[in-house]
């Protein structure tokens, strides 16, 4: 019995802590916030946030006070360093995009995306038959392979790697 008042008690000094410290992390990130924007915008701005990291928590079960600490973080991070993103990523947050489908990583998304549908149909080594074309390298250890470029009725793009300087080129 008196173990389990202990247990008890001890939940709730951490529960107390707990509050404490995000108190003190919210108290932070919005003094972060108010270098860029005006109060009422920053405390706007961290309560998002906080929702956020909260229903985050709540879908995957974790501790609140390390998602605030780790996504509240880095979304005052964008904020701040990209103060013209402003509203796309406010936009994030209230539409729960965090990480790598943020707005700030479309350029970065769109360009892997289309890395990935130039699909390498098949890699043939050839020495000797291809010069490279880099005047300080022209070694003839290149190998060519085709690529299949977006529109698939695109022909194949062939190109010509250098093993020994990596350049790139394109034959016909
Ligand atoms: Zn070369």
């Amino acid at each position: 019995m008196s173990y389990k008042i202990d247990n008890n008690v001890l939940i709730f000094q951490y529960f107390i802590l707990l509050l404490k410290m995000n108190n003190q992390l919210r108290n932070f990130v919005r003094k972060e916030l108010s270098k860029k924007f005006d109060q009422k915008e920053s405390k706007k701005i961290e309560t998002k946030l906080f929702e956020l990291c909260n229903i985050l928590a709540t879908e995957y079960d974790d501790n609140i006070g390390e998602l605030y600490q780790k996504f509240a973080y880095d979304k005052v991070g964008e904020l701040l360093t990209n103060p013209d993103k402003k509203s796309e990523i406010i936009s994030d947050i209230d539409k729960q995009i965090i990480g790598w489908e943020s707005c700030l990583f479309k350029t970065f998304r769109e360009n892997e995306s289309k890395d990935a549908k130039d699909q390498v149909i098949g890699i043939k080594v050839s020495k000797g038959e291809f010069r490279c074309k880099n005047v300080r390298c022209k070694s003839d250890e290149c190998y060519y392979y085709p690529v299949q470029t977006r529109s698939c009725d695109e022909g194949a793009t062939n190109y010509v790697v250098c093993s020994k300087c990596g350049g790139r080129y394109t034959f016909s």
